[in-house]
């Protein structure tokens, strides 16, 4: 089932996901409704607040994205990053940053806005997968990118957040119009927002 993006301005992209400590059939519903999501919406990440859902949860693919290399290395060897999409991350933490990465960037939830946005270049991923089991990998490029860029969103920081001020400040009145029509449609239709914070 596609759901819906939630929009720059819903009060559930500040918030600080949850721990998933059961991977219920819920968890599973939703992992497999949001990766159908992210593909009907083009994009190669989408955390679990983006579809109103506070939980440490985001889904990732970018196996069809050529003009933007990835690498993923298990073990210090490295892996067909093809072999691991899409990944299903739960409860995931990123350690060991290295290096630096200056790219373009944009969020499903703040259309319309891309910027330059420094990363680190290869970070190290523990998270667990749907079937419960641990995994632990090392990964650079685009999918370093996507992942530091979902993490954020788990933790309730935005890509604007991280843009220099001078970009942000060039955002401003985009950025006020957008949260002010959220906010309004929110007002309209309160027992859709209520809903969408569910699980
Ligand atoms: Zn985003």
């Amino acid at each position: 089932m596609i759901l819906e993006i939630v929009k720059y301005g819903h009060p559930v992209l500040r918030e600080k996901g949850r721990p998933v400590t059961v991977i219920t059939d819920e968890i599973r519903q939703l992992a497999t409704d949001m990766l159908q999501t992210m593909y009907a919406a083009n994009g190669v990440g989408l955390a679990a607040q983006q579809v109103g859902s506070a939980l440490q949860l985001t889904v990732l693919d970018v196996a069809d994205v050529k003009d933007r290399p990835s690498q993923m290395f298990m073990e210090g060897r490295e892996q067909p990053v093809t072999d691991f999409m899409p990944l299903v991350l739960i409860n995931p933490v990123v350690s060991d940053p290295v290096g630096e990465q200056v790219g373009p960037e944009g969020c499903l939830s703040i259309p319309d806005i891309s910027a330059d946005i420094r990363r680190a270049d290869r970070i190290t991923v523990t998270a667990t997968n749907l079937d419960a089991n641990r995994m632990e990998f090392a990964c650079t490029g685009l999918l370093s990118r996507a992942i530091q860029h979902e993490l954020d969103h788990l933790r309730g920081i935005l890509f604007i957040d991280r843009m220099d001020p001078a970009t942000r400040a060039g955002f401003a009145g985009q950025l006020k119009r957008m949260q002010q029509e959220t906010l309004a449609s929110l007002k309209k239709s309160p027992r859709r927002a209520k809903g969408a914070s569910r699980v």
